[in-house]
Parts: structure tokens; sequence; C-alpha cells
């Protein structure tokens, strides 16, 4: 074992497959479900009280089985197992860093597979969830847009994760005990596989869920939604989810924003910056994060920290700037820009008035730090690709 090794590595076999032809409660919009309802036996005049039972037996308690939802009749009970089912992703694997930082290897239907990861701090426990399997985009220095396997997340295997972490973590509360006001899973970031606004509808669906008050209830405030800058989706967002906005920037300059971020050949960093700067919801209490990976001798200059200010000045953008060490993969075209030029940057930006936090890197020796996720079946299978390739059998 390295040091780096995880410490714990809980490997869990037991497939839940899902009974055919009933349908999945999980991910429908309270609409969605009353619908549902409706259409499978329960009489139109009871519907809206039955959909808000079983919405906070499922999202408030966490409860799985029917036949626990103990304020309902025992033949509706009956009846609502024949047809329905409360799914959601299937725990592979689950990992735990030095730091706390836990990653979990998710099975989603089709036998895809997501990666989320938990991370503890101080004062909060941030959820980093995925939106897809896999990305269409591919930027230059991210480990997911290498990843070959793409679709998109279901509603339930979006909102599946905080469930499934809630599982893990403990945290649903029992019926009739005090509310406990110190969440462990307090915060939510869409930063995860994905691009989540290529997936929005269903992004949506399940961050309303989340934010619903009689369920999981995180404020809007909590929740972070991270894109590489999908320009015409950038203000439904706020309209639509309403949660906190951050950019994946990480370039001064088209030239090299157009390398690191291909996306801006579609909408270039002017298009982006005019969209945020009209974003609805930014002010000086909810900012827009500018994330900004470090990158040794390509985007680390003072320069470009001096362009990057003025970028925002000039678009008048409340924002915060946050800095990401680059977390090297295996085979990854880039280094790490060192510490004294990533504090030499952030000090440039710390002058000009902005708050400039350099991301602490966590859950590393499990791979589990930012833009390192892609599931483990596809890397096994690069692996033995390459191991083909060097022994020569491919030719
Ligand atoms: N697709 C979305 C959200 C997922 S990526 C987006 O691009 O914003 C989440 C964050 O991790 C993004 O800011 C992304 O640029 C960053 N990231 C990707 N690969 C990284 C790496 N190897 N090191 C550090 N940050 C990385
Ligand atoms: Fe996709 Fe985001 Fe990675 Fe780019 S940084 S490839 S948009 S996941």
């Amino acid at each position: 074992m390295s040091a780096n090794a995880p410490i714990t590595q809980d490997v869990m076999t037991i497939p839940r497959k899902l009974p055919e032809g009933k349908i999945n409660l999980v991910g429908l919009t309270r609409d969605q479900l009353r619908e549902t309802l409706i259409e499978h036996g329960t009489p139109e005049k009871q519907a809206k009280m039955r959909t808000g039972q079983i919405w906070q037996w499922i999202y408030q308690w966490g409860v799985r089985d029917f036949a626990d939802m103990t304020n309902l009749a025992k033949a509706y009970r009956a009846q609502l197992a024949e047809h329905f089912v409360i799914e959601i992703p299937e725990v592979v694997t689950r990992q735990v860093s030095e730091d706390g930082t836990r990653k979990y290897l998710c099975r989603i239907a089709g036998g895809h597979e997501v990666e989320v990861v938990y991370i503890p701090e101080e004062d909060r426990g941030t959820l980093c969830i995925s939106s897809q399997v896999g990305c269409t985009l591919t930027c230059s220095f991210c480990h997911t847009g290498t990843q070959k396997l793409v679709r998109n997340l279901t509603a339930a295997e979006i909102v599946g994760q905080v469930m499934m972490a809630r599982d893990d973590l403990e945290e649903w509360p029992t019926p009739g005990a005090p509310k406990d006001e110190t969440r462990l899973l307090s915060n939510i970031v869409l930063m995860g596989m994905g691009e989540p606004l290529y997936n929005f509808d269903n992004v949506r669906d399940a961050m309303k869920i989340a934010m619903d008050p009689e369920g999981i209830s995180l404020s809007r405030r909590r929740i972070t939604l991270s894109t590489s800058g999908v320009v015409p989706e950038i203000a439904r967002t706020a309209e639509e989810i309403g949660c906190l906005l951050a950019i994946s920037f990480h370039a001064t300059t088209d030239e090299t924003r157009d390398v690191l971020v291909p996306i801006n050949k579609r909408w270039n960093i002017e298009e982006l910056l005019a969209a945020l700067s009209s974003y609805p919801n930014a002010s000086n209490s909810e900012r827009i994060t500018f994330e900004y990976v470090m990158l040794d001798g390509v985007n680390d200059s003072d320069e470009d920290a001096h362009r990057l200010i003025d970028h925002i000045k000039r678009h008048n953008i409340p924002a915060k700037i946050n800095l990401i060490p680059f977390n090297e993969w295996p085979g990854a075209p880039y280094k790490r820009s060192s510490n004294n030029r990533i504090r030499a940057f952030a000090n440039i930006i710390y002058q000009a008035g902005y708050a400039s936090p350099i991301r602490k890197t966590r859950g590393e020796d499990i791979m589990a730090a930012c833009g390192q996720l892609k599931s483990a079946t596809e890397r096994a299978r690069k692996s033995r690709k390459q191991i083909e390739a060097e022994a020569g059998l491919n030719s």
C-alpha cells in the first residue's frame, strides 16, 4: 500500500434491480407525481394530499418502502407498491480519503457509472454531484473530458446522488426528533462529471426537489452550478433554478481559452462576459464565482491576472475568483503552477479588490479532486487498451 492509498474502500456488490414495469417516483416534480398517482388509481380529489404525504416520506424522511408510510391506509400502500418504486443510484464503491473526503462510484441504469464526492469542512459539508456520464465537451485539462461515454442523467439520478449521500451520512431525520440545524450535507455543487447546462431540464427538476421546503430543503444559496459557458442557458439558470453560478473561466484571451475550454469557439469571452453581466441574480451578496485553474506557463502570468481583473471590471460583474491548483491526472498535458506563482497571481487579484481564495485540494489520494472524476470502468478499459498498444497487440 502506498502512503497515498485510501484508508478504506468498501465494495458493495448487491445489485438493486428495478423491478420490471414499475415507475420510479424519485425525480418527478410535484405536478408529475400528482399526475402519475392519478393515472394509477389515486382518486383525483385525494391526489394533492397524497402527493404531499408521499413527497414528505421520500424527501423529508428518506423512506424507500411504501410499507413504512404509516399515515397512508394499508391497502393504499399496497396499491402504491404494485405500481411504483423509490429508486436511487446504487453505490458500487466508496472510498474515504485521509482528509475525510468521500468518493462514491454509483451505478445507474444501463450499467453506467458516475462519481459523487463529499467534502466535509468545519462549517459545512459539500456534495459534488454529476449531471452527465462523461462530458461532450473536451476541455484539454479535464479528465472527464477524455471520457467517451456520454449520457444525460435523469432528474432521479441527479437528486438520487444527494439521497445516496444522506443515506451514507445517516442524515435522514427520524419522525418526531428535533430538527438538526447543523447538517453534514449542507451544500451542493454541480461540479462533478458533465456540463449541467447541457442537461438543463433534469438538473433544474432535481435541484427544485433538493430545495423543496417539505423535503431535503436546501437553500438555493447553498447550491452552485458550474458551467463551462453555455451562454444561451445562463439567464435561465437564475430564472428557473435560482442557484448560485460558477464559471469555468480559466483563460484571459480567446486564443488560450479556445484551447483550454473549446466551447469558447462557440461563445467567446466577450459573449460570456456579456451574459454574466446581465445575470439576473448577481449582486454583492450573490457574486458569480470565476473558476480559474492554474496551469504552469499556460494561463498563470501576471498579465493574465491583470487581464482577468480588467474583464470583470469592464463588465461590472459582482465576482469572486476561485483559483484552483491544477489536479494532475495520468497523462495530463499540463503541470500545476508553483505555489509561489499561484500566490503572486492571487495577490494581484486581491490588490484589485477581489476575493481570491485558493481552493484547497481535497481527496487527492483517492482521485476525488476537481476535474479528476472519470468512471472506473472507463479507466479500466482505457488502461487495457494502453497495455495492448504497448505490447503491440493493436497492430
Ligand atoms: N462542466 C462544468 C462542471 C464540471 S467541472 C464546468 O466545466 O464548469 C468542475 C470544475 O472543475 C470546473 O471549473 C473545471 O474546469 C474544473 N476542472 C476540470 N479539470 C480540472 C483539473 N484537472 N484540475 C482542476 N480543476 C479542474
Ligand atoms: Fe466537461 Fe467541465 Fe470537464 Fe470541460 S471542465 S470537459 S465542460 S466536465
